[in-house]
């Protein structure tokens, strides 16, 4: 077997990310007193886009990213802090989600200076949303079997091809999207390039796809003849593939991956104490919820101590993404069975209806971002089993 296992140490917070902690909770409070907001299932998906720029006002937006594009140089152990702050309080953070969790990362990494400039800033202030292009009909897990295709041409490239499933894009300004920029040849990974794409630029259009319970939260995306100039191309020409597997590390890590269900979690425990017949198996069922969640909690926070330290924990965060979803996906299980409630959409009951919606959400969890299947595949090689 491979020495390469991997670890979890835990890690210690630093006092600043204690006092942040209550910092955050003062903030969520006061937006909730003030009726900005009602605490959310699923807050990473919920999309506010007052509630976005307050967050960059807080300085809650690129925390980690360097002071001259107007992040705040802060540590991975804070951000930590702040997203696990937010999502407890059901925030609607979705605005920003994916441009904080992964794309502005992206760019800062591997984007050209004018890239930099232009977008970084407007992301800090929480006024610039970014979209995932990777989905295509027929390569979803097998990511290189992509056949968007990308042409040079003069001054840039020229993107023709769909992508599918891709959430919140009809709001937003950006995606990152990866393309095929050579045919495939013996080496499937090779010959793909990661683009910004402007979704204000002709060329670009997107219909929407209907969700479980009939949302519009993902679409599909049309590229016919869409330009991207070369000031917008992530990285070398030819090595998306190593730029889209450290994007996903970053998508799959957070404690977004176990975090869906908290409010249906907090709220279930408010009706069992009011029903007053917590019996035994009911007080080991929501032991288990705890424990577990402490566990994927210590898990999560030892990732953000190795980004840190700078370290890459790709196959770590494929282990919290599997366990967290599962996690996630457990909770409105048990407690369908613990409460003699009935699940219901439509219902005057905001606990029935939201026990409804997170039965018909939960089957995307353990979807997007990557199915179980792969992540396991992934995990199994870090044991060295494959
Ligand atoms: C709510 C939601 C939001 C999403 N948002 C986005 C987004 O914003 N952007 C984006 O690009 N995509 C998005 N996706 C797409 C998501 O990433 C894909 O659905 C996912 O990667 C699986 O791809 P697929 O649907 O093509 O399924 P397939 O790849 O066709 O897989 C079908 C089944 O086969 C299994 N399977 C496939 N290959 C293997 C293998 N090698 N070994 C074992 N089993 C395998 C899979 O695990 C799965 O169970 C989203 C999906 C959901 C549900």
């Amino acid at each position: 077997m491979s020495e390469s296992l991997f670890s979890f140490e835990p890690v210690q917070l630093p006092a600043n990310a204690v006092a942040l902690r209550d910092e955050v909770r003062l903030f969520v409070a006061e937006h909730i007193k003030a009726a900005a907001f009602d605490p959310r299932l699923n807050a990473w998906g919920t999309r506010h886009p007052a509630f976005s720029r307050a967050c960059g006002a807080m300085g809650y937006i690129g925390m980690c990213w360097p002071k001259r594009y107007g992040g705040h140089e802060r540590s991975a152990l804070e951000r930590f802090v702040v997203i696990e702050e937010l999502l407890a309080a059901g925030a609607p953070v979705g605005c920003h989600w994916v441009a904080d969790r992964q794309s502005g990362t992206q760019i800062l990494r591997h984007g050209s200076e004018e890239a930099k400039q232009t977008i970084i800033p407007k992301i800090v202030k929480g006024e610039c949303y970014f979209s995932i292009g990777m989905s295509e009909p027929d390569s979803g897990s097998d990511l290189a079997a992509v056949r968007c295709r990308a042409r040079r041409i003069e001054g840039g490239w020229q993107i023709t091809g769909s992508k599918v499933w891709t959430s919140a894009a009809h709001m937003a300004h950006y995606l990152i999207l990866l393309a095929r920029t050579q045919a495939v040849e013996e080496d499937r990974h090779a010959g793909l390039t990661q683009f910004i794409v402007d979704t204000s630029e002709p060329g670009f259009a997107t219909r929407p796809i209907y969700n479980l319970y009939g949302a519009h939260e993902f679409n599909e995306v049309i590229l016919d003849n869409y330009f991207v100039p070369d000031a917008m191309v992530l990285g070398e020409v030819g090595q998306g593939w190593r730029l889209v597997t450290g994007e996903l590390a970053f998508e799959r890590s957070g404690p977004d991956r176990f975090m869906s269900t908290f409010q249906l979690l907090l709220d279930s425990i408010r009706q069992l104490s009011q029903a007053g017949d917590a019996d035994r198996q009911c007080l080991q069922d929501l032991g288990r919820l705890i424990v577990h969640l402490s566990s994927l909690r210590r898990m999560s926070s030892s990732i953000a101590g190795k980004l840190e330290r700078g370290e890459n924990p790709a196959i770590e965060a494929a282990l919290v993404k599997d366990l967290g979803t599962a996690f996630e996906r457990e909770v409105p299980e048990v407690f369908r069975r613990l409460l003699a409630i009935e699940p219901s959409m439509g219902s005057s009951a905001a606990y029935d209806e939201n026990l409804g919606m997170s039965l018909l959400r939960s089957p995307s969890f353990t979807l997007r971002g990557g199915t179980r299947e792969i992540l396991r595949g992934m995990i199994a090689r870090g044991l060295g089993l494959r």
